[in-house]
């Protein structure tokens, strides 16, 4: 399909979201789009689906201009959209999903099912995107929902589909499989539009790429020609450090030892199971896996949040069963945790508030009981300049500030504490590459200054350029640790449920 998005401009209050955006995607191509967290990436699509309508611009299909007043209209017009969050309904099957409003009736116009399974069964398998489609589509992973949310696209006859960033619930070998069903896609003339803010992906994957910034294409690349380092300058639009530069481990005493740590969900299963591991001074352990595998209610255990918990948790050697969220981390635990929301942040409070919260009654903030704004004040200044906050001010609620922007004043806080155990949860979840570049670089001295160091992730990169031994999480069960560096296939490989023995011999 031959697509031409002219002008669109977008405005929400207090943010132009997409500003005289020109995009043009040939029949044939796979198009990129590239942009930080922000950059307006989804608008333009939603936009081009007819969720939303520009405030200026137009739309061309074929050469002819077009009005979207809803995804029904942009559907008929042959352009399917894979969302970020999928809109499926779970307890209906794959079949039942895919065919949902498009139903073809037998005769007596009654729904035919065994048509439908039989429908869907072929567009999968000729799309190389194999799945049951009599299976029902809330116990499936992740990986294989987004199959369905595909399917459905190809199954209204899309020729032109957009994919808002389909490989952050994929592990590699997923994201390759999904390659190449893309590029099949393609083949006879239909087009895809493909986001996301890997750079590798882009060049994996993408005949030409357009890089959003604050609401504007800065430029349209051909990803093969142009370095990984090009494509990011002009993402963040100032020369990034994409390397983590890092000395060798000097690992110290152990200051975290998890011994058979078993966490039960509601309905009694272990979502942790039977885990063990131990953390020493000056070194880095990275968790990998893919969410949902037990890595949050790990995290949750080892800083105070998972009270019930069968097994022991010693910090120093003092074990922790028992002890309150607060005690934990009076006792030397910093936690950046993955739902910032919830348990890092109060919404209602300042960033100055934000950023000593659970500091506020020691010093240097507080002396002889009272609260010190001045030095508060002071204190919050430095770090909003040192980690990037963009906000217009320390007194803004920490709330109204960007999901980027939220994570930089919890790192800010953390990372700055007295700690001999630093435990960080999708760091770098939601946050530009510039300020990626920034944390990376501070976990590292963190880890230099002697504190041990827990980086969860299902950022297999983030992984890799922090780990110093990495462990994999599968099914609540942990795999490892293993010593650095071991190659990303052999990660990925366990990350998908491989053997230790078989990943290690297949991805070396
Ligand atoms: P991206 O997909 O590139 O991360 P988005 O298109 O989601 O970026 O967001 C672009 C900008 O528009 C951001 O500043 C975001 O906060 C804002 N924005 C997106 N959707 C809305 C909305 N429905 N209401 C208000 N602001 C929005
Ligand atoms: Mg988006």
């Amino acid at each position: 399909m031959r697509l031409e998005l002219r002008g669109i401009t977008k405005r929400f209050p207090g943010v132009v979201a997409n500003d005289s955006v020109d995009l043009t995607v040939e029949p044939g191509e796979v198009h990129g789009l590239l942009g930080e967290n922000g950059a307006g990436k989804s608008t333009l699509m939603n936009i081009l689906y007819g969720l939303y309508s520009a405030d200026e611009g137009e739309i061309l299909v074929e050469g002819e201009p077009v009005r979207f007043d809803g995804p029904g209209d942009a559907i008929a017009a042959g352009i399917g959209m894979v969302h970020q969050h999928f809109m499926l309904v779970p307890v209906f099957t794959v079949a039942e999903n895919i065919t949902l409003g498009v139903e073809r009736t037998s005769g007596l116009g009654r729904l035919d099912r065994g048509a439908a399974s039989r429908a869907v069964r072929e567009l999968a398998e000729s799309s190389g995107l194999p799945v049951d489609p009599d299976a029902v589509v809330g116990s499936l992973p992740v990986g294989l929902q987004q199959r369905v949310e595909i399917l459905k696209a190809l199954y209204r006859d899309a020729r032109l589909l957009i994919l808002d960033e389909p490989t952050a619930v994929l592990t590699p070998q997923e994201a390759d499989d999904l390659f190449d069903a893309v590029r099949r896609f393609v083949a006879d003339g239909r087009s895809a539009i493909f986001i996301s803010h890997k750079l590798r992906e882009h060049r994996a994957l993408v005949d030409r790429v357009s890089v959003l910034r604050r609401g504007r294409i800065v430029g349209t690349a051909d990803p093969r020609t142009s370095s990984e380092q090009e494509l990011a300058d002009l993402m963040v639009g100032r020369p990034v450090d994409l390397t983590v530069s890092r000395a060798p481990a000097a690992p110290g005493e152990p200051v975290l030892e998890v011994e058979h740590l078993v966490v039960r969900d509601l309905l009694d299963a272990p979502v942790v199971d039977d885990v063990s591991l131990t953390v020493r001074r000056g070194e880095i352990l990275a968790v990998a896996g893919v969410e949902g595998n037990g890595q949050t209610p790990l995290v949750r255990a080892i800083t105070g949040l998972e009270p019930g918990f069968e097994g022991d948790i010693r910090l120093g050697g003092r074990s922790m069963a028992g002890l309150t969220r607060k005690e934990v981390l009076r006792a030397g635990v910093g936690h950046v945790p993955e739902d910032r929301n919830r348990e890092g942040l109060v919404a209602g409070f300042s960033i100055a508030e934000n950023l000593v919260l659970d500091l506020w009654d020691v010093a240097p903030f507080a002396r002889r009981g009272a609260l010190d704004f001045g030095v508060i004040e002071e204190h919050a200044r430095r770090q909003v300049e040192d980690f990037d906050v963009r906000t217009p001010s320390i007194h803004t609620s920490a709330g109204s500030l960007s999901g980027g922007n939220q994570q930089k004043v919890v790192v800010a806080r953390e990372f700055q504490r007295e700690i001999d155990l630093l435990v960080v949860a999708q760091p770098t979840r939601g946050v530009d590459v510039g300020s990626i570049e920034h944390i990376h670089a501070r976990l590292v001295t963190k880890r230099d200054e002697g504190a041990a160091v827990v980086v969860v992730s299902s950022e297999l990169d983030e992984v890799l350029a922090l780990a110093d031994r990495v462990a994999i999480m599968f099914r609540g069960r942990l795999l490892g640790p293993f010593e650095t560096p071991i190659s990303k296939d052999a990660v990925g490989l366990m990350m998908a449920g491989a053997s230790p023995d078989e990943a290690l011999q297949k991805g070396a």
